[in-house]
């Protein structure tokens, strides 16, 4: 994985890149290019030894013109002040792409997981909540699961808030499992995203994706269940890597039980339908039809993406190719379809969820997923009428310039106060 590119320079070239396609003035456009407001804390908890553990920590609010800031916590030790800020600028476009009221965040802690045990992880999580609670709220900031956090820790979060608060409101948080007032289909949700997005993709380019075959990067959350969806959809999952390395299969393999082998091992290497140990960028520049990228930002530099095969990506990671890769990439005949659009599942979900939680009036996985579907398809076909009608060098390109006419509309109606 590429270290040398800032997200959050990335995240301002890909603004100036879809600004260029519009008519909105440049003070306008600098707002929208940087966050309200950061909060940076240090949380200090007590570890099982009795001794005191310092932890950096990051909430970025980023716009909240379109709705309420939304967005996932991160916990992992290369946590940065502009990561967050890139990964919440990336949130607001995300949700202005598929057209959902909200607005965009994201939080994070410096940190490790895996070094400490539950209970610490617990009171560190409740301490970030303490810290949270005067900025989050249904209608003011809405956080979520993002890389190393999941059902587990947005427990402890709405728990933490309704306990302070004195108040039962379990839209302060989304991610939630189903008896804390989480969604059906949730936990799936970015994966099936990312599989709608790339089955359009096919269609639009008139290509089959039944025997296509896929490579999947980082099998966590996000890329384990695009892997199985994928794989239900009639592809072939021939690659897959996390952060102990690939497996691959020319024939390919089967991804449910590639992840039984991970719960029960730690990793995807070493299962027994792999006929090869691949490296991560093995897996990264293989000659698929479908490449999805499920694990961090910055993963295809300018570099790799030179190697790069796939004829389509459908991204489920936030950032996975750098702005170099991007412009490596359009003069190929890859068709990236972005972060912003494909893994947008998640927070669509994430905000069915909020507005089940509101109502205290819950829906079927079924209807979720219909939901979802729906949304999907429409915001792939409003970013192919942008790409077409603009004729833009790149779908990623297309996606901006639909979502930052829609916040700056926003933006603009409201006017500026004071
Ligand atoms: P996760 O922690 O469940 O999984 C991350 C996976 O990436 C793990 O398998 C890990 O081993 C792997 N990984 C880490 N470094 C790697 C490397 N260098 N090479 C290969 N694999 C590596 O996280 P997740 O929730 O699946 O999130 C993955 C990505 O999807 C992130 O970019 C996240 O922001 C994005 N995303 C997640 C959601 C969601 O709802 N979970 C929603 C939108 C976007």
């Amino acid at each position: 994985m590429s270290e040398g590119a800032n997200p959050f320079e990335s995240l301002q070239s890909q603004i100036d890149e879809a600004a260029a396609h519009l008519e909105i003035g440049d003070d306008v456009i600098e707002r929208l290019k940087h966050p309200e407001r950061v909060l940076e804390t240090n949380l200090t908890v007590e570890l099982d030894d009795g001794s005191l553990g310092r932890f950096k920590a990051f909430r970025s609010q980023f716009n909240g013109d379109r709705g309420p800031y939304k967005g996932g916590i991160r916990y992992h030790p290369g946590v940065t002040r502009d990561e967050v800020k890139a990964l919440s600028g990336w949130m607001v476009y995300k949700c202005a792409t598929v057209g959902i009221p909200y607005g965009g965040g994201k939080g994070g802690i410096v940190i490790d997981p895996d070094e400490y045990s539950t209970a610490e992880l617990e009171r560190i999580t409740r301490a970030f909540a303490t810290e949270l609670r005067p900025l989050i709220g249904e209608d003011r900031d809405i956080p979520a699961p993002d890389v190393n956090t999941g059902q587990r820790e947005m427990n402890w979060i709405k728990d933490t808030y309704e306990t302070l608060e004195n108040t039962t409101e379990p839209g302060v948080i989304t991610g939630k499992n189903i008896a804390s007032g989480g969604s059906a289909g949730r936990v799936e949700a970015t994966g099936r995203s990312t599989v709608i997005a790339a089955r359009e993709a096919f269609d639009y380019l008139g290509k089959d994706l039944d025997g296509a075959t896929v490579a999947v990067q980082g099998y966590g959350n996000a890329g384990w269940i695009a892997a199985k969806l994928i794989d239900e959809m009639g592809a072939t999952v021939v690659a897959a890597s996390d952060s102990s390395g690939g497996i691959y299969n020319p024939d390919g393999f089967d991804p449910v039980e590639a992840k039984a082998h991970k719960n029960e091992t730690g990793s995807v290497v070493g299962y027994e339908e792999s006929t090869e140990e691949i490296t991560n960028a093995d897996v990264l520049t293989m000659d698929v039809d479908l490449l999805i990228p499920a694990a961090l930002e910055n993963a295809i530099d300018g570099d790799l993406a030179e190697d790069v095969k796939a004829d389509v990506i459908s991204e489920a990671a936030n950032g996975p190719l750098t702005p170099e890769a991007d412009r490596v990439l359009e003069d190929s005949d890859v068709f990236v379809v972005p972060d912003i659009l494909a893994n947008a599942g998640g927070v669509t979900v994430s905000y069915f969820e909020w507005v089940q939680n509101r109502q205290r009036f819950y829906w079927s996985e079924e209807k979720v997923n219909e939901e979802l579907e729906g949304i999907i398809v429409d915001a792939f076909d409003a970013l192919v009428e942008t790409y077409e009608e603009h004729d833009l060098s790149n779908p990623r390109t297309a996606a901006y310039v639909v979502a930052i006419q829609r916040v700056a509309d926003a933006a603009e109606e409201a006017g500026t106060f004071p």
